[in-house]
Protein backbone atom coordinates (compact mmCIF):
# COMPACT_ATOMS: atom_id res chain seq x y z
CA UNK A 1 0.00 0.00 0.00
CA UNK A 2 1.91 3.44 -1.13
CA UNK A 3 1.94 5.80 1.84
CA UNK A 4 0.84 9.68 1.39
CA UNK A 5 2.13 11.43 4.47
CA UNK A 6 0.11 14.94 5.23
CA UNK A 7 2.78 17.55 6.62
CA UNK A 8 1.45 20.39 7.85
CA UNK A 9 2.80 23.63 8.47
CA UNK A 10 1.38 26.24 10.65
CA UNK A 11 2.67 29.78 10.32
CA UNK A 12 0.58 31.86 12.47
CA UNK A 13 -1.42 32.49 15.85
CA UNK A 14 -4.89 32.40 13.84
CA UNK A 15 -3.93 29.53 12.06
CA UNK A 16 -3.09 27.55 14.88
CA UNK A 17 -6.16 28.83 16.62
CA UNK A 18 -8.63 28.09 13.78
CA UNK A 19 -7.12 25.99 11.28
CA UNK A 20 -5.38 23.22 13.11
CA UNK A 21 -8.73 22.31 15.29
CA UNK A 22 -10.53 22.23 11.67
CA UNK A 23 -8.10 20.29 10.08
CA UNK A 24 -7.81 17.58 12.62
CA UNK A 25 -11.24 17.31 12.63
CA UNK A 26 -11.71 16.63 8.62
CA UNK A 27 -8.38 14.24 9.71
CA UNK A 28 -10.20 11.65 12.36
CA UNK A 29 -13.37 11.67 10.12
CA UNK A 30 -11.09 9.68 7.48
CA UNK A 31 -9.23 7.87 9.82
CA UNK A 32 -5.81 9.74 8.40
CA UNK A 33 -2.57 10.24 10.05
CA UNK A 34 -0.74 13.44 9.85
CA UNK A 35 2.36 15.63 11.13
CA UNK A 36 1.74 18.83 12.65
CA UNK A 37 4.34 21.70 12.41
CA UNK A 38 4.25 24.26 14.44
CA UNK A 39 5.62 27.68 14.88
CA UNK A 40 6.53 28.23 18.42
CA UNK A 41 7.66 31.35 19.09
CA UNK A 42 6.43 34.63 18.02
CA UNK A 43 3.57 35.35 15.10
CA UNK A 44 5.64 38.15 13.01
CA UNK A 45 3.56 37.98 9.97
CA UNK A 46 3.15 41.57 9.73
CA UNK A 47 6.75 41.80 9.00
CA UNK A 48 5.76 39.39 5.68
CA UNK A 49 4.15 42.55 4.41
CA UNK A 50 7.07 43.79 3.24
CA UNK A 51 8.31 40.73 1.71
CA UNK A 52 5.14 40.45 0.05
CA UNK A 53 5.68 43.44 -2.35
CA UNK A 54 8.87 42.11 -3.42
CA UNK A 55 9.83 40.39 -6.78
CA UNK A 56 6.64 39.03 -7.99
CA UNK A 57 4.29 38.28 -5.04
CA UNK A 58 1.95 40.63 -5.20
CA UNK A 59 0.57 38.70 -8.01
CA UNK A 60 0.88 35.59 -6.03
CA UNK A 61 -1.08 37.55 -3.46
CA UNK A 62 -3.96 38.19 -6.20
CA UNK A 63 -3.94 34.90 -7.00
CA UNK A 64 -4.57 32.88 -3.78
CA UNK A 65 -5.75 36.15 -1.78
CA UNK A 66 -2.94 35.26 0.82
CA UNK A 67 -4.03 38.47 2.60
CA UNK A 68 -7.63 37.50 3.02
CA UNK A 69 -6.43 33.93 4.17
CA UNK A 70 -3.97 35.57 7.20
CA UNK A 71 -6.73 37.74 7.93
CA UNK A 72 -6.76 41.34 10.11
CA UNK A 73 -4.88 41.59 12.73
CA UNK A 74 -2.55 38.83 11.78
CA UNK A 75 -0.90 41.07 9.39
CA UNK A 76 -0.25 43.79 11.65
CA UNK A 77 1.73 41.35 14.01
CA UNK A 78 5.24 42.39 14.45
CA UNK A 79 4.55 45.94 12.77
CA UNK A 80 1.96 47.85 14.69
CA UNK A 81 1.08 45.25 16.80
CA UNK A 82 3.29 43.14 18.72
CA UNK A 83 3.96 39.78 17.73
CA UNK A 84 2.12 37.16 19.83
CA UNK A 85 3.94 34.19 21.31
CA UNK A 86 1.81 30.92 19.17
CA UNK A 87 3.23 28.54 21.68
CA UNK A 88 2.71 30.35 24.84
CA UNK A 89 -0.90 30.77 24.08
CA UNK A 90 -1.54 27.65 21.95
CA UNK A 91 -0.07 25.27 24.40
CA UNK A 92 -3.10 22.83 25.60
CA UNK A 93 -4.19 23.39 22.26
CA UNK A 94 -1.27 21.71 20.79
CA UNK A 95 -1.00 19.22 23.12
CA UNK A 96 -4.83 17.89 21.87
CA UNK A 97 -3.59 17.32 18.98
CA UNK A 98 -0.36 14.75 20.46
CA UNK A 99 -3.62 13.21 22.58
CA UNK A 100 -5.48 12.81 19.19
CA UNK A 101 -2.89 10.27 18.13
CA UNK A 102 -0.89 12.96 15.68
CA UNK A 103 2.18 13.11 14.96
CA UNK A 104 3.60 16.94 16.03
CA UNK A 105 6.82 18.46 15.20
CA UNK A 106 9.12 21.62 15.10
CA UNK A 107 7.99 24.52 11.73
CA UNK A 108 10.08 26.91 13.55
CA UNK A 109 10.46 29.76 16.16
CA UNK A 110 9.70 32.88 14.39
CA UNK A 111 8.66 31.97 11.21
CA UNK A 112 9.21 34.93 9.43
CA UNK A 113 12.66 35.57 11.03
CA UNK A 114 13.88 32.46 9.97
CA UNK A 115 12.31 32.74 6.02
CA UNK A 116 13.92 35.89 5.51
CA UNK A 117 16.92 35.37 7.58
CA UNK A 118 18.35 31.73 7.39
CA UNK A 119 19.89 31.63 3.81
CA UNK A 120 22.27 34.14 5.01
CA UNK A 121 22.69 33.07 8.71
CA UNK A 122 25.75 31.78 10.18
CA UNK A 123 25.79 29.07 12.58
CA UNK A 124 25.23 30.78 15.83
CA UNK A 125 22.33 32.50 14.55
CA UNK A 126 21.28 29.22 12.80
CA UNK A 127 22.05 27.21 16.13
CA UNK A 128 19.90 29.99 18.31
CA UNK A 129 16.77 29.66 16.58
CA UNK A 130 16.72 26.15 16.32
CA UNK A 131 17.78 25.84 20.39
CA UNK A 132 14.87 28.12 21.03
CA UNK A 133 12.15 26.22 19.30
CA UNK A 134 13.65 22.93 20.85
CA UNK A 135 12.95 24.07 23.98
CA UNK A 136 9.90 25.51 23.95
CA UNK A 137 8.73 21.81 21.99
CA UNK A 138 9.81 20.63 25.27
CA UNK A 139 7.52 22.53 27.66
CA UNK A 140 4.79 21.76 25.56
CA UNK A 141 4.79 17.98 25.22
CA UNK A 142 7.57 17.09 28.06
CA UNK A 143 9.56 15.37 25.78
CA UNK A 144 12.06 16.21 22.76
CA UNK A 145 10.96 16.91 19.30
CA UNK A 146 11.31 14.03 16.55
CA UNK A 147 11.00 15.80 13.39
CA UNK A 148 12.00 19.50 11.88
CA UNK A 149 9.98 20.87 8.94
CA UNK A 150 12.13 24.27 8.05
CA UNK A 151 9.88 27.37 7.34
CA UNK A 152 9.46 28.28 3.65
CA UNK A 153 11.53 25.42 3.24
CA UNK A 154 14.75 27.35 4.01
CA UNK A 155 17.52 26.12 5.42
CA UNK A 156 21.28 26.52 4.99
CA UNK A 157 24.25 24.14 5.70
CA UNK A 158 24.48 24.65 9.75
CA UNK A 159 20.89 24.21 9.89
CA UNK A 160 21.15 20.36 7.84
CA UNK A 161 24.26 19.45 10.57
CA UNK A 162 21.84 20.77 13.84
CA UNK A 163 19.48 18.21 12.33
CA UNK A 164 21.83 15.55 13.27
CA UNK A 165 23.66 17.29 15.80
CA UNK A 166 20.20 18.25 17.85
CA UNK A 167 18.73 14.86 18.00
CA UNK A 168 16.09 14.54 15.50
CA UNK A 169 15.08 11.40 14.02
CA UNK A 170 13.77 12.65 10.59
CA UNK A 171 13.10 16.19 8.78
CA UNK A 172 11.01 17.73 5.81
CA UNK A 173 13.46 20.26 5.06
CA UNK A 174 12.91 20.42 1.35
CA UNK A 175 11.43 19.30 -1.54
CA UNK A 176 11.97 16.34 -3.57
CA UNK A 177 11.40 12.79 -4.75
CA UNK A 178 11.97 10.16 -1.63
CA UNK A 179 13.66 9.79 1.67
CA UNK A 180 16.96 9.89 1.32
CA UNK A 181 20.20 10.86 4.05
CA UNK A 182 21.56 14.37 2.76
CA UNK A 183 24.35 14.88 1.68
CA UNK A 184 26.33 18.57 1.66
CA UNK A 185 29.11 19.33 -0.33
CA UNK A 186 30.32 15.32 0.27
CA UNK A 187 29.61 15.91 3.82
CA UNK A 188 26.61 13.00 5.14
CA UNK A 189 24.15 14.59 7.43
CA UNK A 190 22.83 11.64 9.54
CA UNK A 191 19.00 12.73 9.82
CA UNK A 192 16.93 11.31 7.01
CA UNK A 193 15.68 13.79 5.25
CA UNK A 194 11.76 12.98 4.21
CA UNK A 195 11.01 16.37 1.35
CA UNK A 196 7.88 16.89 -0.40
CA UNK A 197 7.01 15.56 -3.53
CA UNK A 198 4.35 17.26 -4.73
CA UNK A 199 2.95 20.77 -5.42
CA UNK A 200 1.13 22.66 -3.29
CA UNK A 201 -2.35 24.35 -3.50
CA UNK A 202 -1.07 27.65 -3.33
CA UNK A 203 1.96 27.01 -5.99
CA UNK A 204 -0.80 25.16 -8.60
CA UNK A 205 -3.44 27.79 -8.35
CA UNK A 206 -3.44 30.34 -10.79
CA UNK A 207 -0.84 28.72 -12.96
CA UNK A 208 -1.80 26.59 -16.40
CA UNK A 209 -5.81 27.31 -15.96
CA UNK A 210 -5.74 25.34 -12.30
CA UNK A 211 -8.62 27.09 -10.28
CA UNK A 212 -10.03 26.36 -6.74
CA UNK A 213 -12.51 24.54 -8.23
CA UNK A 214 -10.62 22.29 -10.13
CA UNK A 215 -7.32 21.76 -7.98
CA UNK A 216 -8.17 18.93 -6.78
CA UNK A 217 -8.71 17.10 -9.63
CA UNK A 218 -5.73 18.58 -10.94
CA UNK A 219 -3.64 17.06 -7.68
CA UNK A 220 -5.06 13.30 -7.81
CA UNK A 221 -3.91 13.20 -11.44
CA UNK A 222 -0.33 13.71 -10.21
CA UNK A 223 -0.94 10.96 -7.96
CA UNK A 224 -2.61 8.52 -9.76
CA UNK A 225 0.54 6.18 -10.61
CA UNK A 226 0.60 5.00 -6.86
CA UNK A 227 3.76 5.51 -5.07
CA UNK A 228 4.26 7.39 -2.01
CA UNK A 229 4.21 11.20 -1.93
CA UNK A 230 4.13 13.82 0.68
CA UNK A 231 2.00 16.66 0.55
CA UNK A 232 2.63 20.00 2.05
CA UNK A 233 -0.49 21.84 3.33
CA UNK A 234 -1.04 24.99 5.30
CA UNK A 235 -2.85 25.26 8.09
CA UNK A 236 -4.07 29.09 7.13
CA UNK A 237 -5.19 27.56 3.52
CA UNK A 238 -6.76 23.93 3.49
CA UNK A 239 -7.99 24.70 7.65
CA UNK A 240 -9.71 27.78 6.05
CA UNK A 241 -10.99 28.68 2.98
CA UNK A 242 -9.33 25.87 1.13
CA UNK A 243 -10.88 22.99 3.52
CA UNK A 244 -13.28 21.48 1.09
CA UNK A 245 -10.84 21.59 -2.00
CA UNK A 246 -9.04 19.06 1.05
CA UNK A 247 -11.70 17.21 2.17
CA UNK A 248 -11.80 16.24 -1.75
CA UNK A 249 -8.07 15.25 -1.56
CA UNK A 250 -8.35 13.29 1.62
CA UNK A 251 -11.21 11.54 -0.34
CA UNK A 252 -9.89 11.21 -3.65
CA UNK A 253 -6.55 9.71 -2.64
CA UNK A 254 -8.12 7.03 -0.22
CA UNK A 255 -10.28 6.07 -3.39
CA UNK A 256 -6.20 5.78 -4.94
CA UNK A 257 -5.89 3.30 -2.37
CA UNK A 258 -3.07 5.71 -0.53
CA UNK A 259 -2.74 4.97 3.57
CA UNK A 260 -2.56 8.98 4.60
CA UNK A 261 -0.35 8.90 7.14
CA UNK A 262 2.26 10.87 8.92
CA UNK A 263 6.08 11.63 7.88
CA UNK A 264 6.92 9.23 10.58
CA UNK A 265 4.57 6.88 9.34
CA UNK A 266 5.32 6.85 6.13
CA UNK A 267 9.42 5.90 6.80
CA UNK A 268 8.20 2.97 9.08
CA UNK A 269 6.35 1.68 6.21
CA UNK A 270 9.72 1.75 4.82
CA UNK A 271 11.26 -0.49 7.43
CA UNK A 272 14.49 -1.86 7.22
CA UNK A 273 15.07 -0.59 3.61
CA UNK A 274 18.34 1.12 3.99
CA UNK A 275 17.97 5.22 2.47
CA UNK A 276 19.99 6.19 0.00
CA UNK A 277 21.99 8.96 -0.46
CA UNK A 278 21.01 12.33 -2.18
CA UNK A 279 23.12 16.19 -2.39
CA UNK A 280 21.27 18.81 -0.97
CA UNK A 281 21.07 21.96 -2.97
CA UNK A 282 19.25 24.70 -3.21
CA UNK A 283 16.86 25.35 -6.39
CA UNK A 284 13.26 26.29 -7.34
CA UNK A 285 10.06 24.84 -7.98
CA UNK A 286 7.44 25.85 -10.39
CA UNK A 287 4.78 28.18 -9.07
CA UNK A 288 6.91 29.19 -6.04
CA UNK A 289 9.61 32.22 -6.13
CA UNK A 290 12.72 32.18 -4.66
CA UNK A 291 14.87 29.52 -3.90
CA UNK A 292 14.86 26.71 -1.48
CA UNK A 293 16.39 22.80 -0.34
CA UNK A 294 15.88 20.72 -2.93
CA UNK A 295 17.54 17.03 -3.34
CA UNK A 296 19.75 16.77 -5.72
CA UNK A 297 21.67 14.29 -7.73
CA UNK A 298 22.12 10.80 -6.27
CA UNK A 299 25.42 10.80 -4.51
CA UNK A 300 28.10 8.08 -5.14
CA UNK A 301 25.86 6.02 -6.79
ZN1 LIG B 1 5.41 27.75 6.95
Amino acid sequence: VPSLALKIDVDTLAGTVHGVPRLAELLSARDAGATFLFSLGPDHTGRAIKRLFRHGFLAKVRRTSVATHYGFPTLLYGTLLPGPDIGRRCRELMRQIRDRGFETGIHTWDHVKWQDGVAQADEDWTARQMHKAIARYREIFDTAPAVHAAAGWQMNRAALRLTERLGFQYCSDGRGSEPHIPVVKAEIINCPQIPTTLPTLDELIGNGGVTEANVAEHLLELTRVPRDHVFTLHAELEGRRLAPVFERLLAGWQAQGYALTSLGGLLAAQAGRPLPYFEAETGSVPGRSGTLLVQGKRFLH
